[in-house]
């Protein structure tokens, strides 16, 4: 039976629930605020550069390839996956760099040159990710959270058989590794969720497993190729994608959802809406008198972001690059204090060394990115120059050349500007930071108390970044499946 399915929201989540719902017949509207779909993950074009103005690097192209098959379709047939070798180059300010790659001998080739004891550090790291990979994968990643939260999972998840998986991550690298080098590497992995190493619980080694184990990757002429195809194949299954289409209000009654209705005064009748957008911004929609709003120091990190379009190319950056700080403490330090750190670690993404279609001719099109509080204010002009400065300096001292000098397109992306285009308080990339194990684990579940509400993406359970909100389209779809009928 075909239920009236209203998403709010064309984030990659949304996008993937509509392609998931419209492939088994429902009748599925989705409703995009912004002029374009795929919210965070998007893209610009000018002045013949392509850039991908959010996510640069993917993991577990196998859940990528599971949203496609969802509607009988191949990835292959829609875009070009390529594994990334190496997978980053990371440099340090006193002029030491290496090459990450995923290589298991050539990986620990390059530990044994940094310090020969970390070889076993490193086996043991990886074993501690894998085994809290097998135990999240059946607990916790493919399965619903249920409201109010499923105990007997996160019971499951407390009871590891490794002594180091429990307690804070950072102090868990520094038990792993010997080397400052390998250290400061390892715990740059929390910030993939926008946390603090510092702070975070040890269970993300799950992350660094990740990439180890199924591979970092990019897409032939830029990520936004992914939600280009979800969303044709979403249209091809009958999904209408609406775009400038702002929900103000989730209208119910009874219990039970009815309708959304749009600032354009329209209203869109439904058996089921799902929320693509800030988990954080549902109580808003439902019209609670008291909405529970994420507290700032719960917020995931934002960024600051500047995408530049080279003259020149580059031939000695990789596509990535982290540009390590000289002291990495103080730099969280200073972000957990809401400040922009005054000597950031920056990561390029330069896409176009492995892909020329991405500039006109020659040159580079880069992403430039640093950790910045999810604040809103002050974000300035003054305060996005000074920022700039800082990342400008920490490249110079770190060997680069100027980047202001020789750039033909330069656009900065503040955490205020993230936060007004896609709808998040503060810019909070992944909504809320994974700072402690309940954050970590315990996200808005997507099923809501209120019959026929459900939520997807990364603010949501199972978690922010593109593979795990690929997971929460296809849970709440199944859990649609098991409650709802027409
Ligand atoms: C700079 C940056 C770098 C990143 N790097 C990586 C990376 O390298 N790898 C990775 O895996 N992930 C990365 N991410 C994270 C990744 O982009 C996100 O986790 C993912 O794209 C979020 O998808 P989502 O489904 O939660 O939707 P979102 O992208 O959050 O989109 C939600 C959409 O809902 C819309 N919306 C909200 N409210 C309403 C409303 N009332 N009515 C209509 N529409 C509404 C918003 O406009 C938005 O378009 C990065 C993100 C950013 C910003």
């Amino acid at each position: 039976m075909s239920l009236r399915v209203a998403i709010i929201g064309g984030g990659l989540g949304g996008i993937a629930t509509a392609v998931r719902l419209a492939a088994q017949g429902h009748q599925v509207t989705l409703c995009e605020a912004s002029p374009t779909l795929g919210g965070k993950m998007n893209s610009w074009e000018t002045h013949g550069f392509r850039f991908d103005t959010g996510p640069s690097l993917i993991t577990m192209p196998h859940v990528f390839r599971e949203a496609f098959e969802a509607a009988g379709e191949r990835l292959e047939d829609h875009v070009d996956l390529q594994r990334l070798a190496p997978v980053a180059k990371y440099i340090w300010p006193d002029g030491t760099n290496l090459l990450h790659t995923t290589n298991l001998p050539a990986w620990l080739d390059t530990i044994r040159e940094i310090e020969p004891r970390d070889v076993d550090g490193f086996m043991r790291f990886l074993q501690l990710g894998a085994r809290i990979f097998e135990v999240s994968d059946a607990t916790f990643l493919r399965r619903p959270m249920s409201a109010p939260p499923d105990w007997r999972v996160f019971k499951s998840l407390r009871h590891f058989p490794f002594r180091h998986a429990w307690g804070n991550y950072a102090r868990m690298v520094n038990a792993h590794f010997k080397s400052p080098y390998l250290r400061q590497m390892f715990n740059r992995y929390p910030t993939y969720v926008g946390s603090s190493p510092y702070r975070s619980p040890a269970t993300l080694a799950v992350i660094p497993y990740l990439e180890f184990a199924f591979g970092g990757w990019f897409v032939t002429g830029g990520l936004y190729r992914i939600v280009q195809s979800l969303a044709s194949i979403a249209q091809a299954k009958g999904a209408e994608l609406r775009v400038n289409a702002e929900v103000e209000r989730i209208e119910h009654g009874s219990g039970r959802v009815k309708s959304v209705r749009l600032t354009d005064g329209s209203k869109l009748d439904a058996d089921v809406v799902v929320m693509n957008g800030d988990a954080g911004l549902l109580g808003q929609l439902i019209g609670d008198p008291a909405p529970r709003r994420v507290h700032e120091d719960e917020r995931s990190m934002s960024g600051f972001v500047t995408l530049m379009g080279m003259r020149e190319d580059m031939p000695g950056l990789d596509h990535h690059t982290v540009v390590f700080s000289a002291d990495y403490r103080h730099e969280f330090d200073q972000l957990d204090a809401g400040d922009f750190p005054t000597d950031p670690t920056v990561y390029i993404n330069a896409p176009s060394r492995s892909d020329r279609s991405l500039v006109p001719g020659r040159g580079e099109a880069l992403f430039l990115m640093a950790n910045a509080p999810a604040r809103m204010t002050p974000w300035d002009a003054g305060t996005t120059r000074a920022a700039f400065e800082r990342v400008s300096a920490r490249l110079v001292q770190s060997g680069f050349a100027d980047l202001r000098e020789g750039n033909i397109v330069c656009d900065h992306w503040t955490p205020r500007r993230i936060g007004t285009t896609y709808h998040m308080p503060g810019g909070a990339i992944y909504g809320k930071n994974s700072h402690g194990w309940r954050n970590a684990f315990l996200r808005p579940a997507n099923k809501q108390q209120l019959n026929g509400l459900y939520l997807v993406g990364g603010s949501s359970h199972p978690g922010g970044g593109t593979p795990t909100v690929l997971l929460s389209a296809k849970i709440a779809t199944e859990l649609i499946g098991k409650h709802e009928r027409a």
